[in-house]
């Protein structure tokens, strides 16, 4: 079953791409057609119109995440302090400026390439719905500003309750720069530009070996695809890539969506594209979207063995955590309390060990390059990731061949089975924190310190309550 998202964008008449046939020839193969795939294909056609470039796509193109994400385009403003330890002041300042303006570009694109995807640009607004979250951002809007930079709006408790449509919500901060889109439309709206381009699209056709040979070797579909350069554009299923098990790993993120209730809205007065999270780390995240409704997503989900990506991370959520997502939808919104939330779905998250996306060149090989790790917050920044996966495989020496150097793989999560295992401890401990702390109550020490030890999701967390 396709999230509501990608059946409202493949309403239309439009045909899925051939599988993968015969033998094809290519100067550069993308493997996958999310975001950041596209975003390659495109950035490499406007490096030189005349790159014959093949991509191709295990399921259709926008089938992954990119087709079903909760649609917040973000900057990386959220992970200032991580990126300024990480990377040093002037990268992280340059990186951030770069990903709050990628959203702007992302809607002046879809603007100018006739992508009806939606695109409102109403901010991010990173709330409390607990006394211990507020002041969750402390840190980071303190970080920015000692740079002279005032990326986040400190607003009074009223205003963020007014903004979210629901006093649940006791402090906050917006970061004017956040947007929201319909997700699955950008996506099947950047591969219907991408085809007018010239890139050869192969759907349903799912790699299933990469022959390092010179050139190169995608077995895809039942077909082969030669390539000077490859392009592993695969989010969460990077994970299944030998060298990088172990820089990602790989948990659901879930989301249920009302019926279409634009009159209720208008009452709460959340009648705008405004993109609201809470701050937890198992993050609720949650929009309206232009024809009424409320999506409404949760972090933490299922985990994947070993990088595994079953059948269970596609289609409707399992109903145990599809109830729980609707649950926190009611906490939060008690004034919507009765309204229809029987639609879901899930997807992976390709989490890496400090939130930072990862980029670099497989094996060394200057020809096979991957980029992933967004971490939950990919919408806006694979358009970035483009730029750098484009340069990279290309060999240029320019901003964005640099800035993906930046970010190569750094530090990694245990082996299986202690990474399931120890992950299934501490996101318990997790749970139990934020469940104590949703009402007013402060977790014992050893929960605390366990909770302690998971990375940092979307958003920084408090660490003391
Ligand atoms: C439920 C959910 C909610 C989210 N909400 C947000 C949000 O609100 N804002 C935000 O910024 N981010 C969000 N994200 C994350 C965001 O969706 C991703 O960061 C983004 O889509 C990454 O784009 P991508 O192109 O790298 O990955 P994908 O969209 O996953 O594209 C990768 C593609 O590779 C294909 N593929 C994999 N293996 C192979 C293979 N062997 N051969 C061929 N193709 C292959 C997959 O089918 C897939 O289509 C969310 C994710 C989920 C799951």
């Amino acid at each position: 079953m396709r999230s509501l998202w990608l059946q409202e964008a493949l309403g239309s008449a439009e045909e899925d791409a051939p599988r993968l046939g015969g033998a094809e020839k290519a100067d550069v193969c993308i493997v996958g057609g999310g975001y950041t795939g596209l975003w390659t294909a495109l950035r490499l056609k406007e490096h030189d119109p005349a790159l014959d470039v093949v991509l191709v796509e295990a399921d259709v193109c926008g089938g992954g995440p990119s087709g079903r994400n909760g649609g917040f385009v973000l900057s990386w403003w959220a992970k200032f302090a991580k990126f300024e330890h990480v990377l040093g002041a002037e990268e992280a300042l340059r990186l951030c400026h770069a990903s709050a303006a990628a959203v702007t570009d992302i809607g002046e694109y879809c603007a100018a390439n006739g992508i009806d995807a939606h695109f409102r640009h109403d901010g991010w607004l990173w709330a409390a719905t607990s006394q211990a979250q507020i002041g969750a951002w402390d840190d980071t809007v303190q970080a920015i500003e000692h740079h002279g930079v005032e990326a986040f709006s400190r607003l009074e408790p009223e205003e963020v309750a007014r903004r979210a449509g629901s006093p649940t919500h006791v402090a906050g901060v917006l970061e004017p720069s956040g947007a929201t889109v319909q997700p699955a439309l950008l996506a099947r709206g950047l591969r219907r530009v991408a085809l007018e381009r010239g890139v050869r699209i192969f759907e349903h056709s799912p790699m299933t070996r990469l022959e390092r040979s010179r050139p190169l070797r995608v077995h895809a579909g039942d077909g082969i695809v030669t390539a000077e350069r490859v392009v592993l554009a695969m989010n969460a299923w990077l994970a299944q890539i030998g060298e990088l098990s172990r820089s990602v790993f790989v948990l659901a993120s879930d989301i249920v969506a009302t019926e279409p209730i634009p009159e209720r809205l208008a009452e709460i007065g959340l009648t705008d594209g405004v993109a609201i999270s809470d701050s937890r780390l198992l993050v609720n995240y949650y929009r309206t979207t232009l024809d009424g409704r409320i999506a409404f997503g949760q972090g933490g989900g299922l985990m994947a063995w070993g990088g595994k990506i079953g059948r269970d991370f596609s289609g409707a959520a399992p109903p145990d955590r599809a109830e729980e997502v609707a649950a926190s939808f009611r906490e939060l919104y008690p004034a919507l309390a009765g309204v229809d939330t029987s639609q879901s779905w899930t997807g992976p998250i390709d989490r890496t060990h400090d939130a930072l996306p990862l980029f670099g060149r497989l094996g060394g090989r200057p020809d096979i390059v991957f980029g992933g790790g967004f971490s939950g917050n990919g919408v806006g920044p694979t358009y970035l990731g483009g730029r750098m996966l484009a340069s990279l495989s290309l060999g240029l020496d320019d901003e964005w061949a640099h800035s993906a150097e930046l970010f190569k793989p750094r530090g990694g999560f245990p082996p299986e089975p202690i990474r399931y295992l120890g992950a299934h401890v501490v996101r318990a401990a997790v749970a139990r924190k934020e469940r104590l702390e949703d009402r007013g109550k402060t977790a014992d020490a050893v929960t605390g310190f366990v909770a302690g030890l998971a990375p940092a999701g979307l958003v920084p967390v408090k660490k003391k309550a």
